[in-house]
């Protein structure tokens, strides 16, 4: 089948959404999208529940996660797309990224604490819809509800970003786990939003360089947090790279994210859609 809407890129609130795995692939199939993937961060429980309502929407269905990992110091995303969810490779790196999770989240607490925001870890928490699954999402919004901030992006620019005071150094997965985890277990690893990140023009081709070297295929070009300049712009690379081209919104919830699921401009057209790769 030809998707005429594939979004390979959404949270629930198995991680830093802010919808139930089923009220998202309601949402997804309700806006027109014809094949999905749920792509929580560093976790794969929504997979089920996502997989049943998508089917019974009549809406096709890929496994997905989003991957934290750490690249010469910089934070960055990798998405796995269909994989076996039971792969013992998989599921035990995202166990161990995970606990890492918890105990940076302790470390947050104790940073925002020294400024005189206590109780801010055990705050988030009780925002937090999987208590192994702590984001700085968690973090913003509970920090909104007490009034430190007027929206989720403030809390972030002034609290929760490298130098701003609730920001801890974490170690994260390599990438070469998470492209290994995810090939073991059968599939797809794909660059998360690469206009976020902060690298020069040089350093994201050695980004690139090395992720295509450890096996990664693929690369998104449309994306909620992509302007038209970065559509452009990472096609090129996908097209220089021989990267296949994936297609995502990031949605995390109707009151958070500027784009709906499926509500993107379609990829390029010669460009290689990477659901030939696993839909
Ligand atoms: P973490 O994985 O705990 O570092 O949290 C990262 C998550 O925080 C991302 O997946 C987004 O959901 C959210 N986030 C990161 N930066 C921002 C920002 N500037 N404004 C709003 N949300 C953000
Ligand atoms: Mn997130
Ligand atoms: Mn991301
Ligand atoms: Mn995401």
């Amino acid at each position: 089948m030809i998707p005429g809407n594939f979004d390979f890129h959404c949270h629930s609130a198995v991680s830093d959404g802010l919808l139930p795995p089923a009220e998202v692939a309601r949402r997804a199939a309700g806006n027109g999208v014809d094949l999905w993937a749920l792509t929580d961060h560093d976790d794969l429980g929504g997979l089920p529940e996502a997989q049943a309502v998508a089917e019974a929407a009549g809406m096709g269905f890929v496994n997905g996660v989003e991957i934290s990992i750490e690249w010469k110091g910089v934070p960055i995303h990798i998405v796995g797309l269909g994989f076996d969810r039971e792969h013992p490779a998989l599921t035990g790196g995202l166990a161990e990224l995970r606990s890492g999770r918890i105990e940076r989240a302790k470390r947050m607490g104790d940073a925002l604490a020294a400024i005189g925001i206590p109780g801010v870890f055990e705050g988030a928490k009780r925002y937090a819809g999987n208590p192994s699954l702590i984001s700085r999402a968690h973090f913003a919004r509970y920090l909104v509800s007490i009034g430190i901030a007027r929206d989720v992006p403030g809390v972030f620019q002034y609290y929760l970003t490298p130098g701003k005071p609730g920001y801890v150094d974490h170690r994260w997965a390599t990438l070469e786990e998470a492209i290994g985890w995810i090939r073991l277990a059968g599939g797809v690893a794909v660059v998360a939003h690469p206009g976020r990140y902060k690298l020069s023009g040089a350093e994201m081709r050695r980004f690139l360089d090395d992720f295509k070297d450890l096996g990664g295929q693929g690369i998104e070009v449309t994306s909620g947090s992509h302007t038209p300049d970065h559509i452009l712009h990472f096609a090129r690379l996908a097209r220089h790279y021989g990267f296949h081209a994936s297609r995502g919104s990031d949605f995390h919830g109707p009151q958070e994210s500027y784009v709906d699921l499926g509500r993107l401009p379609p990829l390029p057209e010669d460009l290689k859609p990477v659901w030939r790769l696993v839909g």
